[in-house]
């Protein structure tokens, strides 16, 4: 099976206009012959808007009832980007993490990624769906919700990417790739086409971070190449692999 992940992060779907696109980059993938799985964040300012409203309560809530509340963010993304490719005329159905498992280590709110169920994927791509999979949650083993921490969706879609063996991984974000630093802060930033996963994760601690730590960790360990792609404007973006 010729499988693409496909990871989009929070400006990448933060409103219907934005959704749209994401279905349509989805699409063209199916349409080339690959089985799409899509990885969804958060949109723009909800996981914050999320914790806010966990501060009026109290600056030290539950960790439990914390991830059970800042998980939600992704389910709207998820389900909304699948009745978007209903209205294209397109088979697609969600699954949130404990739907799966995706099933994790107990740490609230900084939980790692053990283990992926993915016989319900496997079965719905044979069906030729395409699967949103709600990213940075799973389930511990007594069934709790945790997250995997902020920017933890790209770690989701590096993890699928492992499970189940897919051909490529491609995260898309709201820069056309990996740059030398901050492109933002300095003019003199270069964008890089191809980086090893130790200079990723240096870069990282630099301040051009584009990936979240934990994702490269977790790709350099099992040998996911990474795609960093835009999804507003078409180019090369950057790839990340052992070199
Ligand atoms: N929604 C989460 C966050 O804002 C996870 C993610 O976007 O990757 O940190
Ligand atoms: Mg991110």
């Amino acid at each position: 099976m010729n499988i693409v992940v496909q990871k989009f992060g929070g400006t990448s779907v933060k409103n219907v206009q934005c959704l749209e696109n994401v279905a349509n980059i989805a699409i063209n993938e199916y349409d080339k012959g690959n089985k799409i799985v899509v990885v969804v964040s958060a949109q723009s300012g909800v996981t914050d808007s999320l914790i806010l409203k966990s501060k009026e309560i109290s600056p030290k809530v539950s960790d439990r009832e914390f991830d059970v509340l800042v998980s939600t963010g992704e389910q709207i993304t998820a389900s909304l980007l699948c009745m978007l490719l209903h209205e294209k005329g397109r088979k697609a159905i969600s699954f949130m993490g404990w739907q799966l498992p995706i099933i994790t280590n107990h740490c609230y709110c900084n939980a790692d990624i053990k283990y992926i169920e993915t016989s319900k994927i496997i079965d719905k791509l044979n069906e030729d769906y395409i699967v949103v999979i709600a990213g940075f949650q799973g389930i511990d083993e007594n069934n709790n919700i945790t997250t995997l921490g902020r920017g933890g969706s790209d770690t989701t879609a590096v993890a699928l990417a492992a499970f189940l063996k897919a051909n490529k991984c491609e995260i898309y974000t709201d820069v056309d790739g990996v740059y030398t630093s901050d492109p933002n802060i300095d003019s003199k930033a270069k964008k890089i086409d191809v980086i090893s996963y130790n200079n990723m994760l240096n870069l990282a601690n630099t301040g051009a971070k584009v990936l979240h730590n934990k994702c490269v960790e977790y790709a350099k360990k099992n040998n996911v190449i990474i795609h960093v792609k835009s999804s507003f404007e078409s180019g090369k973006g950057t790839i990340v692999k052992g070199i």
